[in-house]
């Protein structure tokens, strides 16, 4: 409906990563555990955590007043004091954090976080390049759309200031020529090596990698691709950077990305899920060895609300609240027991389905227009009648998925209940036949 609401966004409002003029924003009224209403009553089951961030659901009761509680006793104060909420927040972020990692370096948000820890990297270090593979999304600052390796960084690009890509692991769509998924690992290590070499092992900072990238396509690494990645940081002396923001907190049925495999980096940068994007909060956690850098020289940077109060207090209660509510557990059980057979039965039934992939609350649907060529739905870094068909489709079912390019994500609510887990896997299932009605076979296009 064009409400007040609507009429005062489309004349002021600058939309991110969007046309202006052909924006037609749902106007969101109201919102509670999986479901959110606009401002014609519609009711949607949200199947995106918007950004993929509410990892408790909306209104959390129990956040909502942890925040007010604080806004009530002390909203803001200046970061050099310390304040007992982000005590507390760092604290219970420490004590999850994998390995040794114990110290907090709080942002407003993922792409800050991303700035801090190349910056850490490279004073650590003293060198200059970064490495970042191909699709992957660090965020929209300089330098972490300059790492982002997905279309989204073209049009930004200014020359990626110290930065090389590499190809990561993707078997479905395998660089390599693999067929397995120890041929991918090895062979993508192999290549990441190759990469450090050429490029001079003595000019390489870090190597950043979303644990499990997300917005590029959710694409687990094989078993063995991180613990790699590890031995080859520690045999050059790079530091590695684990990018958690989307993957983190909860969201793969484990508290972070990392806790799937065995290896440990030197930074983790985090953001969204801790807070469920309650208040924007986001960080870096930091190694002792890194942190160690900084004991005697300053560190040169910081941020006006770096661990703000409010920020900090939503923190606490999420990570109280997923713990008491055992709220990851629950999404290991939701992806065990009715994502990853529920979606790979999908991808039988629908042939417009090429591969399933994720883990937890945390999976992807690769839309093809035909399986044989895995020619995708859309095309890469851009939209298709098709797919505008498919994610209609799901609106008018009633749930509100997270699509990007060829892709529908399944990424809700940490604790969405079974039978809403089930209702918006039915919309998903009737959505996907819109899209099979635009595949053709071999040969035919
Ligand atoms: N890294 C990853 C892996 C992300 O998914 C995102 C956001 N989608 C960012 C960084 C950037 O976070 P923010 O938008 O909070 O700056």
């Amino acid at each position: 409906m064009k409400d007040r609401t609507y009429e005062l966004d489309r004349a002021h409002v600058f939309h991110s990563w969007s046309a202006q003029a052909s924006l037609t924003p749902m106007v969101v009224e109201r919102a509670e555990g999986s479901y959110l209403w606009d401002n014609d009553g519609t009711k949607l089951l949200d199947f995106s955590s918007q950004l993929v961030f509410t990892n408790i659901g909306h209104q959390h009761p129990r956040v909502v007043k942890a925040i007010q509680d604080q806004a009530a006793t002390l909203c803001t104060i200046a970061p050099q004091h310390a304040n007992a909420a982000r005590s507390e927040a760092a604290h219970l972020i420490a004590e999850l954090a994998p390995g040794d990692l114990d110290r907090v370096f709080f942002t407003n948000g993922g792409a800050d976080a991303v700035e801090h820890a190349v910056r850490m990297a490279r004073l650590h270090t003293g060198r200059r390049k970064v490495l970042s593979r191909y699709r992957s999304y660090h965020g929209g600052t300089q330098t972490a759309i300059n790492l982002t390796g997905d279309p989204r960084r073209w049009p930004n690009d200014v020359g990626a200031d110290g930065v090389v890509h590499f190809f990561g692991p993707f078997l479905y769509r395998s660089e390599f020529h693999a067929t397995t998924e120890a041929e991918e690992c090895e062979r993508a290590l192999a290549h990441l090596e190759h990469t450090i070499q050429l490029e001079g092992p003595d000019t390489i900072a870090a190597i950043i990698l979303e644990t499990i990238p997300g917005t590029a396509g959710i694409m687990p690494p094989p078993p063995g691709y991180l613990e790699g990645v590890r031995a080859l940081c520690d045999r050059y002396g790079i530091v590695w950077i684990a990018d958690e923001v989307m993957a983190g907190f909860g969201r793969t049925g484990t508290w972070f990305a990392l806790d799937l495999y065995d290896a440990v980096p030197d930074l983790i940068t985090f953001a969204k899920g801790v807070t469920s994007g309650y208040v924007p909060m986001g960080g870096v956690i930091i190694s002792p060895r890194i942190a160690a850098t900084f004991d005697d020289r300053p560190y040169p940077g910081g941020l006006t609300y770096s661990g703000h109060p409010l920020a900090a207090a939503a923190a606490v209660a999420t990570i109280e609240t997923m713990k008491d509510e055992k709220m990851v557990e629950h999404a290991a059980m939701l992806g065990e027991e009715v994502f990853g057979p529920e979606l790979r039965a999908m991808a039988e039934r629908h042939a417009c389905v090429g591969e399933v992939r994720g883990v937890g609350a945390f999976w992807a649907l690769d839309l093809v227009a035909d399986a044989a060529t895995k020619e995708p739905l859309a095309p890469y870094g851009g939209s298709s009648p098709a797919m505008n068909e498919v994610i209609a489709a799901c609106k008018k079912g009633g749930m509100l998925p997270f699509a990007n390019f060829n892709r529908i994500h399944v990424v809700p609510a940490l604790n969405i209940t079974v039978d809403e887990a089930r209702e918006g896997l039915a919309a998903l299932d009737a959505a996907l036949t819109v899209g099979d009605a635009h595949v053709h076979s071999v040969g035919d296009a």
